[in-house]
C-alpha cells in the first residue's frame, strides 16, 4: 500500500509511519512542524519507502501530488493540545477546517480512500458516558475558546461523512482518546508528558482544578493497531470509531501514580483552571469511551494497560534525559516553552 500521512512527523503520525513501513508500506509524509517535531522522524529518515515533506496540507498543488502518488491518506495533520487551542483560536480554527476540505476535495477527484483524525472532544461536557459514537455531543458556548477545537473537529466529521454521501469517498471517521506514549510533547499542554517532565526534573507536578476529573488514557501501539484494522475493513468505511480504552484515572491519582513509578520527591500543586488556561475555562468531568464499536468490526481491543503505558513513557523520557539533550528538552516541554528544531 502507498500511504500518505499528513502530520506525519506528529506523535501520532510518526508511530503510524513506523508501522507502515514494518508491514512493507510505502509511507510519504507532510508536517509543517508547526507541532510535529523532525525529531519524531528522524529514525525514519533513510529507511526504504520513506519520504518527507516539510510543507502545509494548505499547499494544495503539493497535496495534489502527493494525493496522487498514494492509495490511501491518513489525515493527522491538526491544531492539538487544549493550551495552543486556547493560546491561538485562529490557527486552530483554520488549520483544522481548511486542511480537511483540501484533503476531502482532492481524495474525491481521484477517488482515494481517507482516515480522517477526530477527537474524543467532540463529546465535550456530555455526562452520558461511556461515549458511544451516535452520542449526542454538547459543547460550551463559542466565547470560550476550547470549545473551537471539539467544533472544528465536528465540522471535520461533518465534511467527511457529506463527501462520502454525496461523491462516494470512502472515509472512515477516528476519534482519539487521550492518546499517549514515547515521544509525545507537553509543549501543548497534554498532561501526561507534562507531569513525568515535572517529576523527573523533581518540580512541582501541576494538577488543574482539583484533580477529581478523570480521562482515559490510550497507547499509541494501541491507536495505531486500531488504524490499521479499520483502514483495511471495507465495513468501515463511512463510519465513526471511538479507539480508546475504558481504564478511567483521575488526574490527582495520574499525579500520584507518577509520582511513586518515578520514585520523585516533587510536591502535587493544584493550580486553578483560570490560572492554568483563561477565565472561565470548562474543563469535562470525565471522558470514557465505549468501545463496543470497533471491538466489533475489527476485533479491537486495547492491549497496553494504564501502568505499563507510564512506565514506557517513563523509561523513555529517562533514556532521553541519560542522552544529555532530554534534560533540557523535558524541562522545556514541562514549561510549555518552544524546541528549536
Ligand atoms: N492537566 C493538569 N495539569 C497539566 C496539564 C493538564 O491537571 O499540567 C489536566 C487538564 O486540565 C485535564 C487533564 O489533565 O483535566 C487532561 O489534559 P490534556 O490537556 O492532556 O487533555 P484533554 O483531555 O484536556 O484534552
Amino acid at each position: 500500500m502507498r500511504t500518505l500521512i499528513t502530520g506525519g512527523a506528529g506523535f501520532i503520525g510518526a508511530h503510524l509511519a513506523e508501522a507502515l513501513l514494518l508491514q512493507g508500506d510505502e509511507v510519504a509524509i507532510v508536517d509543517d512542524l508547526s507541532t510535529g517535531s523532525i525529531d519524531n522522524i528522524e529514525h525514519l529518515k533513510g529507511r526504504p519507502g520513506f519520504r518527507y515533506v516539510i510543507d502545509s496540507v494548505m499547499n494544495e498543488p503539493l497535496l495534489a501530488e502527493m494525493i496522487d502518488r498514494c492509495d490511501v491518506v491518513f489525515h493527522l495533520a491538526a491544531a492539538v493540545g487544549v493550551r495552543l487551542i486556547i493560546e491561538a483560536p485562529t490557527r486552530t480554527i483554520e488549520t483544522n477546517v481548511g486542511g480537511t476540505e483540501v484533503v476531502l476535495k482532492l481524495a474525491a477527484k481521484k477517488r482515494r480512500k481517507v482516515v480522517i483524525a477526530s477527537t474524543s472532544e467532540v463529546y465535550g461536557k456530555s455526562a452520558d458516558v461511556p461515549f458511544r459514537e451516535d452520542a449526542d455531543l454538547v459543547l460550551g458556548p463559542t466565547s470560550k475558546h476550547r470549545w473551537a477545537y471539539a467544533c472544528s473537529k465536528m465540522l471535520d466529521e461533518f465534511l467527511a461523512l457529506a463527501y462520502h454521501a454525496e461523491k462516494q469517498v470512502p472515509v472512515v471517521i477516528v476519534r482519539f482518546f487521550n492518546t499517549i506514549g514515547p515521544r509525545q510533547t507537553g509543549r501543548y499542554g497534554m498532561v501526561v508528558p507534562r507531569f513525568v517532565a515535572q517529576a523527573l526534573a523533581g518540580e512541582p507536578i501541576t494538577v488543574y482544578g482539583d484533580g477529581t476529573q478523570s480521562r482515559s488514557f490510550t497507547y499509541v501501539g494501541d491507536v495505531v493497531r486500531a488504524l490499521l484494522a479499520l483502514v483495511d475493513h471495507p465495513g468501515a468505511v463511512g463510519e465513526v470509531f471511538n479507539v480508546g480504552n475504558g481504564e478511567e484515572i483521575t488526574i490527582r491519582a495520574l499525579a500520584e501514580r507518577i509520582r511513586t513509578l518515578t520514585s520523585s520527591a516533587s510536591p502535587i500543586v493544584t493550580i486553578p483552571y483560570d490560572e492554568a488556561y483563561e477565565a472561565g475555562f470548562e474543563d469535562m468531568p470525565r471522558r470514557v469511551p465505549d468501545i463496543g464499536k470497533i471491538r466489533a468490526l475489527v476485533g479491537y481491543e486495547p492491549r497496553v494497560g494504564l501502568h505499563d503505558m507510564l512506565c514506557a513513557i517513563i523509561g523513555d523520557a529517562e533514556r532521553e534525559a541519560a542522552r544529555g539533550r532530554g534534560t533540557a528538552r523535558a524541562a522545556r516541554a514541562a514549561a510549555g516553552q518552544s524546541l528549536t528544531v
